[in-house]
């Protein structure tokens, strides 16, 4: 296992205690210091230098607090800047002001859109929505019977292809999806979507054929917390092709060190909203961002 932030930190200030004030050198050590332990945490280069300036300049302008040893203070500066640029308090979903709520997921494929319809959708109907799942990733044979399965153990109803309902035309059953809860009065639509191994032009087509036809209110792209470094490229394609105006980050019970969250909230400016922590239907949560600002410092 690798040091933690919060030790290399105070390690790095170990020869220096009794000092009272940061110097430009105690800072730039550290500096070294919080760039190893992110990129170990997998935070993409990019974001590892857009964080370490950000800190550089507010270590530089601190008030030097009493209470607290430099190290501390570094520690401090560098909790509070991972909670603000993860987005302090988590954004609320956007709710359609007429009409159902169209909710597409993006992302590759095993990333857990499937899993995050049937979280989203019992979330949602615990919430006193009426939620429609709509099976829309024709690609992978068993996603809609997966999508079946699921929302059954989440008590919402799932719009399937069925002959006559546009089989094998991920676009018309997202639109008859969308019709269908129109007069079923549904007031939630997820759409679930097809992924890819890796990001192709066929699939991104394929989303945005989709998006268009159902005119989202939110996009939430599904990322695997464990994909790494990858995270960025991938987010990336996705910001490129058919967009997305809500991030969910997946797989968050393994011990990915959240590398992930900092690197596509850098890049694309997305929040994050929800975190998937577990197989379970129950195993999600809205984002807090002070947390995973623990989950990378600690
Ligand atoms: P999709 O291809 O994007 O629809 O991905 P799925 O929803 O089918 O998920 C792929 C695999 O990851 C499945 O085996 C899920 O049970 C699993 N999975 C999804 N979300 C999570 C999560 O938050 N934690 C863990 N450990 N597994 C997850």
């Amino acid at each position: 296992m690798f040091a933690t932030l919060s030790d290399r930190i105070t390690d790095s200030f170990k020869n220096l205690k009794g000092k009272g004030r940061l110097t430009d050198a105690d800072i730039d050590t550290t500096i070294g210091e919080i760039r190893r332990a992110l990129l170990d945490a997998d935070v993409a280069l990019p974001a590892v230098r857009a964080f370490t300036s950000q800190v550089r300049e507010k270590a530089r302008g601190a008030e030097l607090s009493a209470a607290l040893n430099p190290g501390q203070q570094i520690i401090k500066i560098v909790n509070d800047e991972l909670i603000q640029i993860l987005g302090g308090s988590t954004r609320e979903l956007h709710f359609a002001k007429s009409g159902p709520t169209v909710i597409m997921l993006a992302g590759l494929q095993g990333a857990g859109k499937t899993t995050l319809a049937g979280k989203l959708g019992k979330w949602l109907r615990e919430a006193g929505h009426t939620p429609l799942l709509v099976a829309s990733d024709l690609q992978r044979p068993n996603a809609v019977m997966q999508l079946q399965v699921i929302g059954e153990q989440a008590g919402v109803p799932v719009w399937a292809p069925e002959p006559g309902n546009g089989v094998g035309n991920p676009v018309e059953v997202a639109r008859s999806g969308l019709a269908t809860a129109k007069s079923r009065l549904h007031d939630v639509v997820i759409v679930d979507t097809a992924g890819r191994l890796g990001v192709d032009e066929e699939m991104m087509q394929q989303a945005i054929d989709i998006r268009d036809a159902v005119n989202p209110d939110e996009i939430l792209f599904v990322l695997d917390a464990m994909i790494g470094q990858d995270a960025v490229h991938t987010a990336e394609a996705f910001r490129d092709g058919v967009g997305f105006t809500g991030v969910v980050l997946s797989k968050l019970d393994g011990d990915a060190r959240g590398g992930a969250a900092l690197s596509v909230r850098t890049v694309t400016g997305v929040p994050v909203l929800f975190a998937s922590t577990g197989e379970k239907l129950g195993d999600f949560e809205r984002f807090h961002a002070d947390r995973m600002a623990s989950r990378i410092l600690d």
